[in-house]
């Protein structure tokens, strides 16, 4: 018999981490961390169980699936490290561990197998550079994991998941009750966009590092806009491991015809303006400017936020925002809009795609939303739960 735990990641948001074992099977899917409760910060897994982990297997790099790693090694973890080589790549705590990069191995919807009675396919899952889902298949089971799923990005390719059959699929519905799906998300941004590049105003774009950026400069790319790029979105950007394989050929077309403003010029003429106590440069007006700072945490560019606003210019935010954070304050005064990009699944996205694969049980994650379904096979799990498979 085979068993699914959560460890965390199900009527919550962070700490993702889910347990398969059986007769001779123990893997672990992700091992991440959650910033909103610091008094739980991690999976609910023992010792023991940690010290039976043969596999863990990484969707991708963010803290939320990966940010426990240094915590299952206290734990006494000795297994092997399964993810893609972009992943792998991303990650320090990796040391000293065996790790196996998923190209090396098979080709997305090829089945490869780790031992004798464990088999696995893996596809791209358009949520990030190196994100992927999983099909495991072991002991006379199969358990698919969509990982954070999103199959409209602009900018990262996805291989959709399809005809799958499963016994037991855990399933992104991060976006919950939400009811604009992907498709209306890109509608109103795109709209409002419209509206708002070459009317001789500046705007701010807060992004997180390692995901919706790039979407962002797809859209700015293809409608002209002069787009300031901060050092580290440009790093991230040809650091990315393989990014022909994970970026769509469209995005990589795009960007090549971005008008990028230079980010050194941009910050002497803004420095300047400053001291002169001018809050914004007359000559990035009409400019976009990209931040890796999502929540603008730091001084310096909630310094470009205020002088933006200034200038009647607007931040766009693109995700969620957290309570105390300088971006919501923006958001509650006014000074910023709210255009989501699509980085995840909403409930109705979720049956979507379950009703073009085969899931025997379907179990939601990544929502915090207390979730009920009509249908039996949806079964809502909490941290600490267990199903056979
Ligand atoms: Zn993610
Ligand atoms: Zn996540």
């Amino acid at each position: 018999m085979m068993k699914l735990y959560v460890a965390g990641g199900c009527s919550e948001h962070g700490r993702n981490s889910f347990l398969v074992s059986g007769e001779h099977t123990t893997v672990l899917v992700d091992a991440g961390k959650m910033k909103e409760k610091p008094d739980k910060p991690f999976p609910e897994l023992s010792e023991e169980v940690v010290r039976k982990v043969d596999y863990l297997f990484l969707t991708h790099s963010h803290t939320d699936h990966t940010g426990a790693i240094g915590f299952l090694k206290k734990l006494g973890f000795r297994g092997k490290i399964v993810a893609s080589s972009a992943t792998l790549n991303l990650i320090p705590e990796l040391k000293g561990y065996e790790t196996i990069a998923l190209k090396d191995r098979a080709v997305p919807g090829e089945e490869f197998f780790l031992e004798e009675d464990l088999a696995v396919t893996w596809g791209r899952a358009g949520h990030c550079v190196g994100s992927v889902w999983y099909s495991i298949r072991a002991e006379g089971r199969t358990v698919l994991f969509t990982g954070d799923y999103e199959e409209q990005s602009l900018a990262y390719d996805c291989d959709a998941i399809r005809g799958r059959r499963a016994d037991l699929a855990v399933v992104d519905c991060a976006y919950g009750y939400e009811k604009e799906d992907a498709a209306e998300h890109w509608e109103a941004l795109g709209a409002a966009l419209d509206n708002l590049v070459h009317t001789d105003r500046p705007l701010l774009f807060p992004v997180p590092s390692h995901g919706r950026g790039f979407d962002v400069i797809r859209l700015l790319a293809e409608r002209g806009v002069e787009t300031v790029l901060t050092e580290s979105l440009i790093r991230e950007y040809q650091d990315s491991t393989n990014r022909e394989f994970w970026l769509k050929e469209s995005f990589t077309d795009a960007v090549k015809k971005l008008k990028k403003r230079d980010i050194q010029d941009f910050r002497r003429e803004f420095e300047t303006a400053i001291a002169e106590g001018k809050p914004f440069p007359e000559s990035c007006r009409d400019t976009a400017i990209l931040v890796r700072d999502s929540q603008l945490v730091k001084e310096a560019n909630r310094h470009i936020a205020v002088g933006v606003e200034a200038m009647g210019g607007r931040t766009i935010l693109t995700g969620k925002q957290d309570p105390a954070s300088f971006a919501r304050k923006l958001f509650n005064d006014g000074a910023a809009d709210f255009f989501r990009i699509s980085v995840h699944q909403n409930i109705e996205e979720m049956r979507r795609l379950a009703g073009r694969n085969h899931f025997k049980k379907i179990v939601p994650y990544h929502c915090r939303e207390k979730l009920t379904f009509p249908e039996k096979e949806i079964m809502v799990l909490e941290p600490g739960d267990s199903v056979e498979i």
